[in-house]
This record gives structure tokens, C-alpha cells and sequence, in this order.
């Protein structure tokens, strides 16, 4: 049984290496508060984490971290539900609120298991879901889930969108759902457009705001807030910007308390330990009191988008942080990243089925904690290898 089990996964792999989409893991040492990284022993700059503010590597964050974990224990010991509820989740769960200008929130694990959680749980049988074509896989995997139906809309297009709604009016509720930021195309939902067509057509409107968390709106407050509108669910990532692990949910007094009872991947899960959710509250406090933070990503990330635009390459996104430039064929798409690589910069490849066939790409990513000469370096890198490989 083992035997034959093994010959069918080989064969399985055997085929995602024909398609030149195997993945392997890469061993990363961070020097998390440089912006650099040695990848299996060799320093690179690092070009495409998630740690836009640098905060994953903050010494304040790793103190206040230990002092919680030297009284609390590294693990939580169980469910918030039963066992594994301290004083700091609540305290983050105060804190989360008070940031997004919320009522109450609810802390998951991840924010993997809070998409799944909260979709899931809202959205059921005799529901619609409305759900952008570039959503990320945790939202995708709510909707499966939650048993509604579920109608995907063109990226970001409201006429779409509108015919959608217009379509779907027997149902009993529905459900927009976007990513704020989205994760490997760097652009911004429409959430003015969204939130009007939302209002007009009597829909519940859940935007997941993992990349834009700490990094647009008032001191980072978001998305919604970067647009003057207000959505009934934020679902968000400590693991990004915060620079920590879990995931959170965002919204009224009642939803919280349903999603409490009846999220599955919040009931059933283990707690975080303590002493994250001390370090997050430290992070958003950070976040709130220094805007700089923001301004500095801001500046960097304006250069080298303007900068690589310039050379010619094919830059996708607005605004935001993430930089993704589109190389097109897998195979070009690795070899870009290698050569990258040889040239000092780490930033790995993205393909299918992460996006489209034929739009494989560089995800470059800007941190506060990257200085004026990384920028620098990263356009050179860029420019040397768009030239070899004939992308420029
Ligand atoms: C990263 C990401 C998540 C998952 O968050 P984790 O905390 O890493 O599980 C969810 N949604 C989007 C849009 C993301 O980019």
C-alpha cells in the first residue's frame, strides 16, 4: 500500500517538475533588522518580505515578547475557549479595535485561518458570494467552505460587479469580498465604488486588508480608512506590517461575538502564546506613534517603481509597497530571480499557480529598513539582468 501510494505522489512530481513549477524551500538566516538576508550563506539584500516596516526584527518587540514568555510559557496550552486565554490576547483585541476605529475584534492564529473562519461562518446555503478573480488562496478557501455560491468577479471591474448583484437578488444575503491591497498585483480595490454598489444593492461588504494593515490610511489604519468609506468586516494579518504571527477579524460588538461562537478555526484552534500578542500591541504602537515609518516606505517605494518603470520594465501596482514586475514565462521568471540573486538581491520568482499562465513575475517588496543605497543596488541588479536576459 505505502509503496504504490509513493509511486503515484513521485509521478505526481515528476510532472509538476515537466511543468517547471516544482518549488523548493530556500534556508534564510534574516538579519531582520538591516533589510538583509543570508540565503544559505550568502548576504543579500532582501527584496521581497512581507516585514514592510521592519518591525519583525525590532528590538522592542522581541523584548516585551520575552518578558511575557519568561511568565507565560511559550505555548498557550489550548483553545482561547477553554485553557489558552490570557489578559494580552484581550488586550490586543482592545488594541486591534481601537486602531481600526471598530467596536470589537477577534484574534485567529493566522490570517489564513481567519479568512477561512469568518467567510465560512457568515456566508451559508442560500447565500451569494461575490469574490474578486485576484483574491488570495485563504479567502478562496473561506468561500469553499461556507457552502454559499459563490460568483467570481473580473479584478476589480464594478460593471461586473454591478451585473453580479443586480443578478443574484433572490438571494438571501450577499457578500463582497476583496483583498484592500492585493498580494502579488500590488494594486488597491475600489473599495468607494465597491461600498456604493454595496449600499445601493443591499450587500454586506468584507475587504481583507493583510498588505495594507500599518501601511495606507491614517497611521496605517487601512484601506477603508485610505478611502473615506467604512466596511462591516476587516480581516487582517499580524504577520505582515505588524511584524508578528496571527491573524485578526474587525467589526461590530455583534459580529465578534457570533464569530466567537461559531468560527470553527477560532473555536478549535490553540490559543497564540502570550507573549505575540504582547509584541503586536507593541507594534501597533509603534505604527500609531511614528508615521515616519510610513513616509519612509512611501519615498523608497515611489524611487524604485519611478526607476524601474523608467528602464522599461513592465511594473504592476500603485501606491503600495509590493512591485511586482512582469517577466511573463516561468522559466524566464527563475532564471531572473537567480540571476538576481547572483547580483546581491533576493527576491524569489512568482508563478502559476500562485498567478496566471504567462504572467509569472519578481514580487519586490519595499521595507522602511531598507536605506537609499539598497534602492540603488536593487534598480542596478535589475537593470544589469533586464538586459541579459533581453526583458529591457
Ligand atoms: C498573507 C495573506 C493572508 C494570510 O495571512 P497569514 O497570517 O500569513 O496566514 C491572507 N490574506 C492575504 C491577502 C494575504 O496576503
Amino acid at each position: 500500500m505505502l509503496r504504490r501510494a509513493t509511486d503515484w505522489l513521485a509521478r505526481e512530481v515528476d510532472q509538476i517538475k515537466g511543468q517547471n513549477l516544482y518549488r523548493q524551500l530556500r534556508t534564510i538566516s534574516p538579519s531582520v533588522q538591516s533589510g538583509r538576508s543570508l540565503v544559505e550563506g550568502k548576504e543579500n539584500i532582501m527584496a521581497s518580505s512581507n516585514n514592510y516596516l521592519g518591525l519583525a526584527g525590532d528590538q522592542r518587540l522581541t523584548d516585551e515578547a520575552v518578558k511575557v514568555m519568561k511568565e507565560y510559557g511559550v505555548g498557550s496550552t489550548g483553545s482561547r475557549l477553554t485553557t489558552g486565554n490570557t489578559i494580552w490576547h484581550e488586550k490586543l483585541e482592545k488594541r486591534i479595535a481601537e486602531f481600526k476605529k471598530k467596536e470589537a475584534s477577534l484574534v485567529f492564529s493566522s490570517g489564513y485561518l481567519a479568512n477561512v473562519g469568518v467567510i465560512s461562518s457568515l456566508a451559508g446555503e442560500g447565500d451569494m458570494i461575490l469574490s474578486d478573480q485576484y483574491n488570495h488562496a485563504s479567502i478562496i478557501d473561506g468561500c469553499r467552505l461556507s457552502r454559499a455560491q459563490t460568483n467570481i468577479y473580473r479584478h476589480v471591474d464594478m460593471e461586473d460587479l454591478q451585473a453580479e448583484l443586480i443578478d443574484s437578488q433572490h438571494y438571501k444575503r450577499r457578500f463582497i469580498i476583496t483583498d484592500g491591497v492585493f498580494s502579488m498585483d500590488g494594486d488597491m480595490a475600489p473599495l468607494f465604488e465597491i461600498k456604493a454598489l454595496a449600499d445601493k444593492y443591499d450587500a454586506y461588504v468584507i475587504v481583507d486588508d493583510a498588505h495594507a494593515t500599518g501601511i495606507l490610511g491614517k497611521n496605517g489604519r487601512g484601506t477603508a480608512d485610505h478611502f473615506g468609506v467604512s466596511v462591516d468586516v476587516i480581516i487582517g494579518t499580524l504577520s505582515k506590517s505588524i511584524g508578528t504571527e496571527g491573524g485578526f477579524v474587525t467589526g461590530t460588538k455583534s459580529l465578534i461575538d457570533y464569530l466567537r461562537n461559531r468560527a470553527r478555526s477560532f473555536v478549535f484552534q490553540t490559543a497564540l502564546p502570550a507573549g505575540t500578542m504582547a509584541a503586536a500591541i507593541k507594534a501597533i504602537d509603534i505604527i500609531e506613534s511614528s508615521p515616519q515609518l510610513q513616509h519612509q516606505l512611501q519615498n523608497l517605494t515611489y524611487r524604485l517603481r519611478k526607476e524601474l518603470l523608467y528602464y522599461g520594465f513592465d511594473v504592476k501596482g500603485e501606491q503600495t509597497p509590493i512591485i511586482p514586475v512582469l517577466i511573463g514565462d516561468s522559466n524566464k521568471a527563475m532564471k531572473f530571480s537567480r540571476e538576481l540573486e547572483n547580483n546581491g538581491v533576493f527576491a524569489p520568482a512568482i508563478r502559476p499557480p500562485t498567478v496566471p499562465q504567462g504572467e509569472s513575475r519578481i514580487r519586490l517588496t519595499v521595507m522602511a529598513i531598507h536605506t537609499e543605497g539598497d534602492i540603488q543596488k536593487i534598480c542596478q541588479a535589475f537593470y544589469k539582468v533586464g538586459k541579459k536576459l533581453e526583458v529591457i
